[in-house]
């Protein structure tokens, strides 16, 4: 069974939601990037200092840096057997990082999956939701969107030109999506 999978897809696609749904379903965790910085932010610790202010604007941390991350917990003993990936890779760049990590160690991803929804349906859920979050004005919240279309979006024909793309319609109630993304890691 596919135990190395990557979701790609805008923000509040639902991606992280169902990361964690599927993760709890293959016994194997769910990376979640944006939560990790979010969690160094808190703790207010190096690493949360150097991302604060690019998290804020709704830009992208360096990608030297979140390979520096991303390395660290790949190599932690819970994701020997496999892992979800849920907002990494976001770039060309650490596409090929990740590439790199799973050579080194002779591992390869399984699929990715794609979670999508119409933009305006994104600003409004990301508006609505109640998370306490300070990054989520509509300014921001729409350069999310424009740095997803411009950096992240591309990564799309890359993991299709592999066979590895499976896309999966994030409008729909949480229980569809999921049942759809299990049938689309099994099948
Ligand atoms: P979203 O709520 O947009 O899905 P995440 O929770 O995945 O976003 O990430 C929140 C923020 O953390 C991003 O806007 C970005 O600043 C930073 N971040 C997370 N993952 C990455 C990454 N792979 N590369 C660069 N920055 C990242």
């Amino acid at each position: 069974m596919a135990k190395r999978v990557v979701f790609l897809g805008p923000p509040s696609s639902g991606k992280g939601t169902q990361a964690k749904r599927l993760a709890l379903r293959l016994g194997v965790p769910a990376i979640s990037t944006g939560e990790m910085l979010r969690a160094a932010v808190a703790a207010g610790n190096e690493l949360g200092r150097r991302v604060e202010g690019v998290m804020a604007q709704g830009h992208l941390v360096d990608d030297a840096l979140m390979a520096e991350v991303v390395t660290a917990r790949l190599h932690e003993s819970d994701a020997r057997q496999g892992f979800l990936l849920d907002g990494y890779p976001r770039t060309a760049p650490q596409a090929s990082t990740l590439q790199a990590i799973l050579e080194a160690t002779e591992a390869q991803l399984d699929h990715v999956l794609l979670v999508e929804a119409p933009i305006e349906i994104l600003v409004q859920r990301t508006l609505g939701r109640n998370e306490g979050r300070q990054d989520d004005t509509e300014e921001i919240v729409r350069e999310r969107l424009r740095v997803y279309a411009e950096l992240t979006a591309p990564l799309v024909d890359h993991y299709e030109s592999q066979g590895l793309l499976r896309r999966i319609d994030g409008n729909q109630p949480m229980d569809v999506v999921e049942r759809q993304i299990a049938a689309a890691v099994e099948g």
